[in-house]
């Protein structure tokens, strides 16, 4: 490449200071590319795709690295990297499955640039599967105003994130008196950097032996996260006997989305959820009797 064009791929950036700033500098239109921590997109451009000519960082933006409780809940400022995450003593106390599914991200070089928003924006996080867990809400700035949405409606609206800048993350606070049980579990190719093959996270709390509340949920790798609502169900109103534990396989067999790719088959992704979810059942409803 000849400096003419190594000069021609070098982006026009902008650092607005204010999220207001954001919608003067036309942020939101499409040849526009936002840019948190840039870990993902520089995996883009390192492996082909353009370059875009127009840059919006989101680095200098001030108030969104905070994580803070408010009277709607657990917030975290979608600039908050993943490397903040891990080790945020309220994270820790309220939202453990995100302090542990941010363990299992990347490196720690990049889980110190990479943020929690970008993982999230990126549609195929491995945080993605925790936060649908724990039901967050996401906060966004659509140029005008803010909007809080559940991440639920976010995952079924792809085209929001094109258009929107994610601002915080806000997560319910449950009552410590509560018997809560969270669980992470990202099965990859080798035991740490490596992507996901598929990402489970169970978020579950108990009134006696019986669930009051149960969301199972998948993700990582190229799947678009989801809940397994059937199997929910099942698991809360049907599963009383070992004869059930078969048909609650198949369920859940059936239930998770999948894909096939050089590196595991569909079928192997499914009975690795079934088991999965099956061992968690296993032990945890020993415990309880
Ligand atoms: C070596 C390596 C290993 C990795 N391993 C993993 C892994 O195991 N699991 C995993 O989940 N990810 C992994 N990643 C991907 C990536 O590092 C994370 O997803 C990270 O959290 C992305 O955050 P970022 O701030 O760097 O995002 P960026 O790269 O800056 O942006 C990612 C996308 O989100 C958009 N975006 C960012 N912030 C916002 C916002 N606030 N509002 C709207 N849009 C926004 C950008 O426009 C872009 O499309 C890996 C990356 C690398 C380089």
């Amino acid at each position: 490449m000849n400096n003419t064009n190594i000069l021609s791929t070098i982006p026009d950036i902008h650092f607005p200071s204010s999220v207001n700033e954001l919608g003067d500098l036309n942020a939101f239109e499409s040849n526009r590319t936002l840019i948190a921590g840039g870990t993902l997109l520089q995996v883009h451009w390192e492996t082909g795709n353009p370059i875009p000519s127009q840059l919006t960082s989101l680095e200098l933006l001030e108030g969104l690295r905070h994580i803070k409780t408010t009277e709607k809940g657990l917030e975290i400022g979608a600039l908050s990297t993943l490397a903040t995450c891990e080790k945020d003593p309220l994270l820790k106390e309220h939202a453990s499955i995100l302090v542990e599914a941010c363990k299992h991200i990347a490196s720690p070089s990049v889980r110190n640039r990479g943020t929690i928003g970008g993982n999230i924006c990126s549609g195929k996080g491995d945080s993605i599967p925790a936060l649908l867990s724990l039901k967050a809400d996401l906060k966004y700035y659509n140029g005008t105003t803010f909007e809080t949405i559940p991440l639920q409606l976010w995952l079924d609206s792809p085209n929001l994130n094109l258009k929107y800048v994610l601002t915080h993350i806000i997560l319910p606070i449950r009552s410590s008196n509560e018997n809560r049980i969270s669980f992470f579990r990202k099965i990859g190719r080798r035991e740490a950097f490596t992507a996901a093959l598929v990402t489970v996270a169970i978020h579950c709390c108990f009134d006696g032996k019986v669930f009051k509340e149960l969301n199972l949920c998948i993700g990582g790798g190229d799947h678009s996260a989801h809940r397994l609502k059937l199997s929910e169900s099942f698991i809360k109103n049907k599963l009383r006997e070992q004869k059930d534990v078969q048909e609650l396989y198949d369920l859940i067999y059936n239930e998770v989305e999948t894909y096939s790719d050089a590196f595991a088959t569909a079928d192997y992704r499914k009975r690795v959820t079934s088991n999965i979810v099956l061992a968690f059942l296993a032990d945890n409803l020993k415990k309880k009797g």
